[in-house]
């Protein structure tokens, strides 16, 4: 693997590629990146020719202005990061991605996957990834995206567009890395304040209680119990539901269900942090 070319415009990054081979795979970030983002590479790498890494905060997907402007931004820290490890980084302009005179809006209704967890709360961030994820695919035409288990509800409704729109790109899903308190990498970790960060590993004690009591406590309860450990403070949980892992509705047997994900969501000081844990079955989707 030589250096990671660094291209900007969609034609020269299509030029580029032009002949190179067959497999292209598409890793789409929003940079800051860390060890979760690197797995998704690693595992892209070994079943692709091509691999590309992109680096976009896209805006439309953001539902609070303060998150956006102050999302971690750290371009030449990362091209130093990845320098070797893809093939082309992929940096577009926002007006790349949504030209003036381009209706990038899909039409698509994902309402019956939104209806729970981060759907309601942050209104309008699921038809910003599709958005997004939509015009990667028109332009790149990738036979592979890789996502990570980190954002559960996101990959499934990516999973449901590509299907749905009948595309020609696949995802593969790989596993959600952690820091060694169990607490999920994330680039909004950075944002933590230190005492706030010593904490955060609540959230993980949370899910794995709940992985533990599947089958032996009712969910509900579960849910409860978990949503009084993560009430610490400067910790302000959203949410945390038992959901199957295909409709993402909460669930009431568990013995009705192949796969069941526990996912949630909390606010860390100023901070929203997500997390999630299979509690039961395995996803389909997950890469080798
Ligand atoms: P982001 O840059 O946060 O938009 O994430 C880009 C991709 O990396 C998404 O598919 C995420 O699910 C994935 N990702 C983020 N954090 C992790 C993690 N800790 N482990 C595995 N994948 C992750």
């Amino acid at each position: 693997m030589g250096m990671t070319q660094l291209v900007h415009g969609n034609s020269e990054l299509r030029l580029a590629m032009n002949g190179l081979g067959s497999n292209i795979c598409l890793v789409p970030t929003m940079g800051a990146l860390h060890e979760g983002h690197l797995s998704l590479i690693k595992a892209c790498q070994k079943e692709c020719d091509i691999c590309i890494v992109s680096i976009f905060v896209n805006p439309t997907q953001f539902n609070q202005k303060d998150d956006l402007e102050k999302y971690p931004r750290q371009i030449t820290k990362d091209q130093a990061l990845i320098q070797k490890e893809c093939d082309y980084l992929f940096l577009p302009s926002v007006s790349q991605i949504y030209p003036k005179v381009l209706d990038t809006n899909v039409d698509l209704d994902i309402s019956h996957l939104t209806a729970s967890m981060e759907g309601p709360n942050r209104p309008g961030h699921f038809d910003g990834v599709v958005q997004v994820l939509k015009r990667f695919i028109d332009i790149l035409e990738p036979d592979y995206i890789y996502m990570g288990q980190k954002d559960f509800q996101q990959f499934s409704i990516v999973d449901y567009m590509l299907k749905k729109l009948n595309l020609k790109t696949s995802l593969r899903v790989c596993p959600t890395i952690r820091e060694a308190d169990g607490l999920a990498m994330s680039s909004r970790n950075l944002r933590l304040e230190p005492a706030i960060r010593r904490s955060a590993s609540i959230i993980f004690k949370a899910l794995s209680y709940a992985k533990e009591k599947l089958g032996k406590v009712k969910p509900g309860k579960i849910e409860a119990k978990a949503i009084e450990m993560m009430s610490i403070k400067h910790f302000e949980p959203e949410y945390f539901e038992i959901v199957d892992g295909c409709s993402m509705e909460r669930i009431k047997d568990p013995e009705a269900h192949d796969l069941i994900v526990a996912c949630t969501a909390s606010w860390a000081g100023k901070i929203r942090l997500i997390d999630n844990l299979i509690l039961k079955g395995e996803a389909e989707l997950f890469a080798e």
